[in-house]
């Protein structure tokens, strides 16, 4: 579009021959703009368009330009929820104008955040794009709890799961979830907790195994809510959390697991 200004119409059609993109898929991260990357940080900064999710805070599109437009695609609870589809054509169509476009989305692009149909679109309309991971939430809410999500000797895997898919609550491999040590963590899982309890139990998951829930894993008002499986229904029902929360199945908080070895120990 610049392009189209400086040079009047020999700039237009140079616009419209030049290959357009790329469109940076950039993660954001679980919040704090300290777990940005510095090419995450840099393309915010240096963007014409950024388009985001509701999950991306104000300190992170604070990085944009002055002058960058900002684009919100976010389902907001009373506000309009966007279609897929329909964001799929805007960033084709804000990157064949030949602006530089960052897709902004929480955590890590690749990780349930439907990044495929946006490359999809783009390879369609011929227009590159680049992928720039970012921290998941899944490591942001094991660092909240102090703990690593593989162990020698506890968890030789870590399964990263969704509660919800398009047919309501997912279906996973129960059995070996309800292993001893199975560590999964669980994204959208928060209003699944009696789902997720009932099925465990039901493949044989101990009533004790630890469930930990991180709320706004990486942001100031973080919030750790360590359960186990039988009463992670009730606990989750008592701190009522309003922000993303992140399952971590398997693991509890640090200092409570020690507090919780010391007690059966001195019993
Ligand atoms: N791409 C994102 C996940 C998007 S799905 C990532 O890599 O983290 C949205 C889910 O991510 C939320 O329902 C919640 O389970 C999780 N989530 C995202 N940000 C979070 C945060 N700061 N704290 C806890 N969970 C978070």
């Amino acid at each position: 579009m610049r392009d189209i200004a400086r040079n009047g119409t020999r700039g237009l059609q140079a616009v419209e021959t030049a290959p357009c993109g790329p469109v940076h898929l950039v993660g954001a991260g679980p919040g704090d703009p300290e777990l940005l990357t510095l090419r995450a940080a840099r393309l915010i900064g240096a963007a014409d368009v950024v388009i985001h999710d509701r999950l991306v805070g104000a300190e992170i599109l604070a990085l944009a330009r002055d002058g960058a437009v900002l684009l919100d695609v976010g389902k907001t609870p009373y506000g309009r929820s966007w279609k897929q589809d329909d964001i799929n054509a805007l960033i084709v169509s804000h990157a064949r104008t030949g602006a530089s476009v960052v897709r902004l989305k929480g955590g890590d692009p690749a990780v349930f955040g439907r990044m495929d149909e946006e490359i999809e679109a783009l390879d369609a309309a011929g227009v590159g794009w680049a992928i720039v991971p970012g921290v998941t939430s899944a490591s942001a809410g094991a660092a909240a709890l102090g703990q690593s999500l593989t162990k020698r000797g506890r968890n030789k895997s870590l399964r990263i799961l969704t509660a919800h898919d398009v047919e309501g609550f997912a279906e996973q491999d129960w059995r070996g979830l309800a292993r001893p040590g199975a560590t999964a963590a669980i994204y959208m899982g928060a209003r699944a907790a009696a789902f997720l309890r009932g099925r465990l139990l039901m493949h044989g998951a101990a009533t004790d195994t630890p469930v930990s829930a991180v709320e706004n894993a990486s942001r100031a008002d973080q919030r750790v809510i360590a359960a186990t499986l039988i009463d992670l229904p009730d606990a989750l029902a008592a701190a009522a959390p309003t922000g993303p929360v992140i399952l971590l199945l398997g693991l509890a908080p640090r200092s409570a697991a020690v507090e919780a070895l010391n007690i059966r120990e001195a019993l």
